[in-house]
């Protein structure tokens, strides 16, 4: 028989604040906020905001940015427990984030994470303070979101029974009605309830390993 499988959201869900949001808004260049007016209107998707965000950032900066990540990032307890539960059980397990690679990795490494997998963007930092999105080619882009969280949920029910997957936020709402059990808080959790989706709430690890060994 096939195992759960474990899809996990990055920024608000692993970490209690939202990095990548706390770093725009901290190093953004004047201009990083110039789709923001738009994207609240509903002229401009996650993707065209993040992409335009990422390219404000300050590419000479990038020690002071990680070491910022650090500084701001909590891990929401119970998620080494989560992992190891996983491990255990032979549960497969991936981070899906529309985050970007240098403080993600900074930050599980940080926390006694080094092991749990993830799937993410990047960002291409020059020297001269430049800065771009980098989206990998294994990536799914979709009509809102750079990294489709969909296509990581049907990804891992090829090679699960069925799938949990927990986030937080507006990356997470494509994917929500994907996953065969949705973990929500925040906005996502407001989402699902709006749309009639059924979901489990979380505030912790602990909650989303209880809904684990319920559905193993
Ligand atoms: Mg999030
Ligand atoms: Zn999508």
């Amino acid at each position: 028989m096939k195992p759960l499988g474990i899809v996990i959201d990055f920024d608000g869900t692993v970490t209690e604040r939202d990095i990548g949001d706390a770093i725009v808004k901290r190093f953004g260049l004047p201009g990083w906020d110039a789709l923001e007016a738009k994207f609240h209107a509903g002229e401009a998707t996650i993707r065209q905001l993040w992409i335009q965000e990422i390219s404000r950032l300050p590419g000479d900066r990038v020690a002071e940015m990680t070491a910022f990540a650090l500084e701001t990032a909590k891990v929401r307890p119970g998620l080494r427990e989560l992992l190891d539960y996983a491990l255990e059980h032979g549960l497969p397990v991936e981070i899906a984030s529309n985050g970007i690679e240098f403080y993600l990795n900074a930050i599980l490494a940080a926390n006694g994470l080094k092991d749990l997998q993830y799937v993410c963007l990047k960002a291409d930092f020059s020297p001269e303070g430049s800065s771009q999105l980098v989206i990998p080619e294994d990536i799914v882009s979709c009509a809102r979101n750079a990294m489709c969280k969909c296509a990581r949920i049907w990804r891992m029910q090829r090679m699960a029974s069925h799938v949990l997957f927990a986030g937080d936020g507006m990356s997470d709402a494509c994917a929500g009605p994907e996953a065969d059990i949705l973990a929500a808080r925040s906005s996502l959790a407001r989402m699902a309830e709006a749309k009639g989706w059924a979901y489990i709430p979380f505030e912790d690890f602990w909650d989303v390993l209880a809904a684990v060994k319920k559905a193993v």
